[in-house]
């Protein structure tokens, strides 16, 4: 039983290296050698000047430690230069902590080691380690304000913060801080769960939803609803012409404008195609909301931007301002199409159709029965 807190936070570190994380398994680290180092020394009803010092030291450290490893860049676990660093900073806290321990110096350890505020009965924490945890905590949520994409593993690195700062304050119990850091490791494994969903189910490029996602949508879809597949034109001219990079520009623009599609959900299904998900719609009423978004595509300028000067292909047009356009085809469920994949198949056809049509266009596919008199509709095609 007394074991169990550890139990998880080795689990929680083999996620992070299954994942290929190192900034979780770090900090899951950095919060297990604490806990070692102080069921090593576990302070007993009498505390010693030493223990006190011990006790300071790796309550300042712990929480830069929880920064640094939330705060930079995530490498991989098989970075040698970036493990050669993280090596480095553990090997010179230990020197930090066994320097401070030999030359222990009253003086000082009264202004930096003893409770910040000694009357009070529920904060036990000293000036260095309160200051510690304020600063951690402080260029953390600047950090997260900042954050383009979300990683909640960041977001985790707060709760982290807090959950030791309390388990810290009750030193004396070192059980509660195993249990502590017990819950450290299951938040270190929530929040590497919920990145690894979020990664599954995002496109990286666009910040849409991906193909996964969309498949899972069908899978909840009711027996009315409308898909439309949407393809950028002349795509592989327009990557030719500009650059490989202004083309992904191009795709995330597109993609953002499709996001605001009302009544419907917008996927990235592979390259330079998108789906539109409309549940409970029938192909006649998202016709307008997509010759809305098919006219804001049209009319979207884009600049090429100063960074594509460099490159040779977009040279020439370098200081010009280009277009682009969507064809795309829609469509519903009908006799012969009637499972989501389908419905989608038969949007494509649309999609081919406008392609011919001369692009920039929507069209309908539309079944047999759909275009015949609905007196035939009622009977039953093969
Ligand atoms: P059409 O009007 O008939 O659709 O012509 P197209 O050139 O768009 O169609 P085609 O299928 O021949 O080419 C699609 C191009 O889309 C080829 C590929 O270079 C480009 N593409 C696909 N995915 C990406 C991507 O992620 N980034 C960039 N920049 N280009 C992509
Ligand atoms: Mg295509
Ligand atoms: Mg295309």
């Amino acid at each position: 039983m007394a074991y169990a807190p550890y139990a998880v936070m080795l689990i929680a570190g083999f996620i992070s290296l299954w994942l290929n994380r190192l900034q979780p398994f770090l900090v899951l680290l950095s919060v297990f050698m604490v806990n070692v180092i102080f069921s090593f020394f576990a302070p007993s009803e009498q505390v010693s000047i030493a223990q006190s010092v011990l006790f300071t030291l790796l309550s300042f450290l712990l929480p830069l430690n929880l920064l640094l490893w939330s705060v930079l860049s995530e490498k991989g676990i098989q970075n040698t230069a970036f493990n050669n660093f993280v090596l480095a900073v553990f090997v010179a806290q230990g020197v930090l902590i066994y320097w401070v321990m030999r030359e222990l110096n009253l003086q000082w350890i009264e202004t930096i080691a003893l409770p910040i505020f000694p009357g009070l009965d529920f904060y036990h924490l000293s000036f260095a380690s309160t200051l510690g945890f304020l600063l951690a905590g402080f260029i953390l949520s600047l950090k997260l304000n900042g954050q383009k994409q979300l990683r909640v593993f960041s977001h985790a690195g707060v709760f982290v913060l807090l959950l030791m700062a309390f388990a810290l304050n009750q030193y004396l119990q070192v059980g509660v801080l195993a249990w502590v850091s017990s819950m450290v490791g299951l938040i270190v494994i929530l929040s590497l769960v919920l990145d690894a969903h979020h990664i599954a189910y995002m496109d990286e490029l666009t910040g849409i939803k991906g193909r996964r996602a969309l498949n899972e949508f069908f899978m909840g879809l009711g027996k009315r609803y409308a898909i439309a597949m949407v393809d950028i034109d002349h795509f592989k001219n327009f990557n030719d012409t500009h650059g490989h990079d202004m083309g992904d520009q191009v795709l995330k623009m597109v993609a953002l404008i499709l996001d605001t599609v009302v009544g419907g959900k917008a996927y990235r299904y592979g390259g330079e195609e998108f789906t539109l998900v409309f549940p409970g719609k029938s192909a006649e009423q998202v016709t307008q909301e997509l010759e809305r978004l098919r006219e804001e595509v049209a009319n979207h300028v884009i600049y090429l931007n100063e960074a594509e000067v460099g490159s040779n292909k977009a040279k020439k047009a370098s200081s010009k301002v280009v277009s682009i356009t969507i064809s795309l085809g829609v469509a519903e469920p009908d006799a012969q199409h009637t499972t989501p994949e389908q419905v989608m198949k038969f949007a494509d056809e649309g999609l081919y159709k406008a392609k011919r049509l001369g692009r920039n266009k929507l069209v309908r596919s539309m079944g047999k029965s759909a275009k015949a008199a609905p007196k035939t509709r009622a009977k039953k095609s093969a």
